[in-house]
């Protein structure tokens, strides 16, 4: 089988097709800032990686593009050849616990679900309409950001606010990065050699975007993200947990309204609010120079995550592996070192050669004497959501 991935995000669409054979990738690529003057176009194929700049304007062009240049650099002769296409879709809501087949009846419920995800969920409606409008009778799948999270308990879902604000205008936390979290928490055990259903894992996504979940027998029993990406862990630009006492005072001091104050809580906070920088690899040249608001920033971004390790271990009752993911939790052994070595009340102990080894595969980096396992395991969402796609399409 063929399967094309697409993940459109606000300005970028990233494509990858699976042969599902061997899981091989034939093409991949992106096109990002879809909206400036001057989009990039990378286009990657077993014999040649593209780089080139054009005007795209629009999701649909750049979709269009795509599955054009799957023909014109002979990928595939006809879009007949593609078995499915999966798209990532931000949120589910409380209605999707799994992934499912793309109907009229997904389509309004994904545009329904839009003003809990305004940056996403329209956005990754559009990607398959402008699929449809290409191609016609190749099934659509659409893997949901929130469902791996489905399992999580109405104590931990649920904000101390009025009923009638969750049953009404469904305010509750979701959660997201649900795939990645399922696919490294499924790896992990894997390669463990342990049975998912066997082991209380927490596992940090440490990318732009960051997050910790907390899986127990295989499910999410609570993540740090919210209702929205913006609670949690500092991110890259992104404020996570504040007093909400903080947006009232920015409304009632300054001149900021509503939209303003999201869109500096978003895209102006975080790393790059204290740092200036949202680049983890600049941030770390910074600390060897002992820049302090480059070492403050990372300060804060381990903190918070040992506060939310502490927590998540009470929640799970016992913890047998610590996962690292994400372009930060992937590769930057100090951010790794700071977190576990800050660990000592759950016996962590970190091996400080296997950790700073260059390697990219899913490894080990504890010592035999640590009480907890940690384990540095890439997360391939596209992949993920390919597989999924595959098992939808096999239930037809
Ligand atoms: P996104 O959430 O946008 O997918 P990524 O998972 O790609 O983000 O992670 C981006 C972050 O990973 C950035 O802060 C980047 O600096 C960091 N990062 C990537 N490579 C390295 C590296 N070698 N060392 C330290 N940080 C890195």
């Amino acid at each position: 089988m063929k399967v094309l991935v697409l993940n459109t995000g606000s300005s970028s669409v990233k494509f990858k097709l699976f042969s599902t054979k061997k899981w091989s990738v034939p093409a991949s690529g992106m096109i990002e800032n879809i909206f400036e003057p001057v989009s990039t176009v990378y286009f990657n194929t077993k014999n040649e990686q593209r780089i080139y700049s054009e005007k795209i304007g629009n999701h649909a062009n750049a979709i269009g593009l795509l599955l054009k240049m799957l023909i014109s650099h002979r990928v595939i002769i006809a879009f007949e050849e593609l078995d499915a296409i999966g798209h990532r879709v931000v949120h589910g809501g409380d209605l999707f616990c799994e992934a499912v087949l793309v109907t009229q009846e997904v389509k309004n419920k994904i545009a329904s679900f839009a003003p809990l995800a305004p940056l996403h969920n329209p956005i990754n409606l559009e990607g398959m309409l402008a699929v449809e409008s290409l191609i016609e009778n190749v099934p659509q799948v659409a893997v949901f950001d929130t469902a791996f999270h489905h399992t999580i308990p109405s104590y931990a879902y649920r904000y101390a606010l009025p009923n009638s604000l969750y049953e009404d205008l469904g305010i509750r936390r979701y959660g997201f990065h649900g795939t990645s979290h399922h696919y490294v928490a499924s790896q992990t055990a894997k390669a463990m050699g342990k049975e998912i259903h066997e082991l209380a894992m927490i596992t940090l996504h440490l990318g732009n975007g960051a997050s910790v979940c907390a899986v127990k027998g295989g499910k999410s029993i609570d993540t740090s993200m919210g209702m929205t990406p913006l609670e949690g862990l500092m991110m890259g630009s992104r404020s996570g947990d504040l007093d909400p006492g903080v947006i009232f005072y920015l409304m009632n001091h300054t001149q900021m309204n509503a939209d303003e104050i999201e869109h500096l809580l978003n895209t102006q906070s975080g790393l790059k609010g204290i740092a200036g920088t949202n680049d983890m690899r600049k941030i770390e040249e910074r600390i060897n120079k002992n820049d302090p608001l480059a070492i403050l920033a990372m300060e804060m971004f381990v903190y918070r995550i040992i506060k939310y390790i502490g927590a998540y271990a009470a929640v799970l009752g016992d913890v047998d592996v610590l996962v690292f993911t994400g372009g930060i939790g992937e590769h930057s052994a100090k951010t790794r070192e700071a977190i576990c070595t800050k660990l000592t009340l759950l016996g962590v102990q970190i091996d400080t050669h296997l950790n700073t080894r260059n390697n990219t595969l899913c490894r080990s980096i504890h010592d035999p004497s640590s009480k907890i396992a940690l384990w540095v395991t890439p997360t391939d969402e596209e992949l993920c959501i390919a597989k999924e796609t595959v098992q939808v399409i096999n239930r037809l």
